[in-house]
């Protein structure tokens, strides 16, 4: 089983992921902030199964995204990680970048955006 990993502390933005993603043949995982995410990857590997990418926000309670991505390429150097955020600025988006993250698409976002940048980093 492959796995998408939407981690957003707004549960409609994770709906929403997952309903734009049905198509895609991946099973969606809902994490709630960083922290969360690093458990559902772990419980993934452990499984034995793939997460194929990661979908990230920035602001989040406990551990935010860009710590989450700055933890996750300690573990994980090649996992795609597309940041989906209402930051839009330069220097965040280059922080990101320095951390590790592939892409960034700012919200909102429509099902076809999100379908399309996905399907770049994921087949
Ligand atoms: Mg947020």
């Amino acid at each position: 089983m492959k796995h998408i990993l939407t981690v957003d502390d707004s549960p409609t933005v994770r709906t929403s992921v997952e309903f734009a993603l049905k198509g895609l043949g991946h099973a969606v995982l809902h994490a709630e902030n960083g922290k969360d995410a690093l458990e559902k990857y772990n419980e993934v590997k452990n499984k034995g199964e793939t997460v194929s990418l990661c979908l990230v926000d920035v602001n989040m309670p406990v551990m935010d995204g860009i710590t989450f991505v700055k933890e996750f390429r300690q573990i994980d150097k090649f996992t795609p990680i597309v940041m989906l955020t209402t930051e839009s600025s330069d220097a965040k988006i280059e922080e990101g970048r320095q951390a590790g993250a592939s892409g960034w698409m700012v919200k909102p976002f429509s099902p076809e955006e999100l379908v399309k940048i996905v399907s770049k980093f994921v087949r």
